[in-house]
């Protein structure tokens, strides 16, 4: 066996969108890190078509994903239609002016913003990709781990022995995938919440106007019709995508057989209305789509831990399988790099830091899977009877609520590292566009150093609370931890624009998406940031409160 003499501060296990993600966001914390990639070629089959919000954000603070942007497409919204297909829902996806700068909700195609995510490593000198290796076996000691990588063959789909190395690394992140390895490697269980269900995807050129002259090209439709339940939604370079239940008696391994498996997927679409002569198929694949959330998202030691597929599935129905995996990863990498910049002195396990990733996330996406069920089950169903029921409950339901977007759908975070008790703890935080004393406008995370944004941040509209309002010892931690100082103020202020303010650089808001965040907060003056930049640990409407916040999240950081 050969051994990589290099000890490595993270391993992240799988090169997917997750591990993708983490290993730019470690890397501009510069961290030795290795990916570890079974495969030599990114995942080809049909998966991800839509990137919601905070998935652009927090590939903005990895420096990644932005020359994607121009070729992903944006996205209407979509109508649900029930037994007799007439609409019972409608959802709206809002067209900007966005309520934040951060783009909103977009098409992609999965595979391509991968070779973007990609993109990004080169920059790191410490970042090594090990492609064509898998993880077989993992040996957990207090100091470090030690990975056993096999050879992966990719035309037999199985590991070599005779191509075997060992890796050493102070932690291991395994994102890879629904079948992870690292996961059963560390013994974590997932646990099932009830939905298991066979489902074909297929992405077709649209050749002719007239293919889709039923859809509206920029919507989605999800046809809850007893008899076949599936969905269409568009994509970029004019693809379509359709994903299609299975019914009872149909066997998937005939939709899966490498030789008529695609077209008995593309003649599934026929049962839509679409004219088959209209599309040419891209690609089709056959799905067992689950629920599930691991029982842990770490080992015992916590020198190992898991993310994004590898520690929960959720069927595709809310399109928050890859936005999961990325916030993992930006929940991920700022605490790994804290812990080895501050706290090598104690053990992981006794980090408040490292533990509090899973504190925060599995309940969170306990909720998120449970809603993509309750959205899978009012989707699949397949009794008309219940499915009637269903269309009048929701109708009355259209007639008296306003149209929800799909972001209506997510939680906030509700433990961990947030200041309970403050109006804005674990709330998705805005990023306004700005204008600098220049006069340039960019998105604020963008004004503000690359590598240091995978930290703490005070914002506030006044110059005064941002600048004057932390006392002496809260201001020393806030320097000890990297934090960083932003005075944004609002779209009418008329003084003060000068630029920065005893070094606490200042902007000026486009719109008053930040100043009615505050306003909303009790009217507070001022947000702690958290370092993955979209949720707020706390916010402050007095000097009192601000140093109450700080002070806290002092304590939380141990
Ligand atoms: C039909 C369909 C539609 C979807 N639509 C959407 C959508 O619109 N929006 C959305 O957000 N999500 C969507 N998803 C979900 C999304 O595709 C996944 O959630 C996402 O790919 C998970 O990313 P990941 O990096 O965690 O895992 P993966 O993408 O599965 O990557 C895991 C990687 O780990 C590697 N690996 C596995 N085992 C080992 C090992 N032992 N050693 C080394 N490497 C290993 C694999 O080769 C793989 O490259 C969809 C999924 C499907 C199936």
């Amino acid at each position: 066996m050969t051994i990589d003499e290099t000890l490595y501060d993270v391993a992240v296990v799988g090169y997917g969108p997750t591990g993708g993600v983490l290993a730019n966001l470690l890397g501009l914390q510069g961290l030795k890190v290795a990916v570890i990639e079974r495969t030599r070629s990114i995942y080809p089959k049909p998966r991800g078509i839509a990137c919601y919000p905070e998935g652009w954000r927090i590939m903005q603070v990895a420096g990644v994903g932005k020359d994607y942007i121009p070729k992903s497409t944006t996205l209407g919204g979509g109508v649900y239609t029930g037994a007799d297909g007439e609409p019972i829902l409608k959802f709206d996806i809002p067209p900007p002016p966005y309520d934040q700068a951060w783009h909103p909700a977009r098409s992609i195609i999965q595979t391509e913003l991968e070779e973007d995510i990609r993109k990004g490593i080169p920059r790191f000198k410490d970042v090594k990709e090990l492609l064509g290796y898998s993880v077989v076996g993992l040996d957990e000691k207090d100091d470090a781990v030690t990975l056993k990588l096999r050879v992966f063959n990719e035309e037999k789909n199985a590991n070599e022995t005779d191509g075997e190395i060992s890796v050493r690394t102070k932690f291991v992140v395994g994102c890879d995938g629904g079948t992870s390895a690292v996961r059963k490697l560390i013994g974590v269980k997932m646990n099932s919440l009830g939905f298991d269900e066979w489902w074909a995807a297929i992405d077709a050129y649209v050749l002719r106007d007239d293919a889709t002259n039923h859809l509206d090209p920029d919507m989605g439709y999800l046809y809850c019709n007893p008899k076949r339940p599936g969905l269409t939604f568009p994509c970029p370079r004019n693809i379509r995508r359709w994903e299609i239940k299975l019914l009872p008696g149909e066997n998937p391994a005939d939709f899966s057989d490498e030789e008529n498996g695609p077209q008995r997927c593309l003649k599934l679409v026929e049962e839509f209305g679409t004219d088959l002569d209209s599309i040419k198929l891209w690609r089709a694949a056959v799905y067992q789509l689950h629920c599930l959330v691991a029982d842990s998202f770490a080992s015992k030691s916590m020198r190992v831990f898991i993310a994004g597929d590898a520690a929960h599935q959720m069927p595709p129905f809310m399109g928050q399988g890859l936005v999961s995996g990325v916030r993992d990863a930006s929940f991920l990498a700022w605490r790994l790099a804290y812990y080895l910049k501050n706290q090598q002195s104690i053990p992981p396990n006794k980090s408040n830091v490292l533990a509090s990733y899973e504190v925060e996330l599995k309940p969170f996406m306990t909720h998120i899977v449970g809603v993509t069920k309750f959205l899978g089950n009012i989707i699949g169903e397949l009794d008309l009877e219940k499915a009637q029921k269903r269309d009048f409950g929701m109708r009355e339901a259209m007639k008296s609520e306003k149209p929800s977007s799909w972001e209506d759908r997510l939680p906030n975070l509700e433990g961990g590292l947030i200041a309970l008790g403050s109006p804005g703890a674990g709330k998705n935080f805005v990023q306004p566009w700005v204008f600098t004393a220049d006069g340039k406008r960019e998105m604020m995370d963008d004004t503000l150093p690359h590598p240091a944004r995978q930290s703490f941040l005070l914002v506030g509209s006044s110059v005064d609370a941002v600048t004057e309002w932390l006392n002496e010892d809260n201001s020393a931690f806030f320097e000890q931890i990297g934090a960083q100082k932003l005075v944004c103020l609002p779209k009418d202020a008329k003084d003060g624009f000068a630029g920065s303010v005893g070094g606490v650089p200042v902007v000026r808001e486009e719109h008053e998406f930040l100043s009615n965040f505050l306003k909303e907060k009790g009217y507070a003056s001022v947000a702690v940031v958290r370092p993955e930049r979209s949720y707020c640990y706390g916010t402050a409407a007095s000097a009192d409160q601000l140093n109450d916040l700080v002070a806290g999240l002092k304590k939380m950081l141990v």
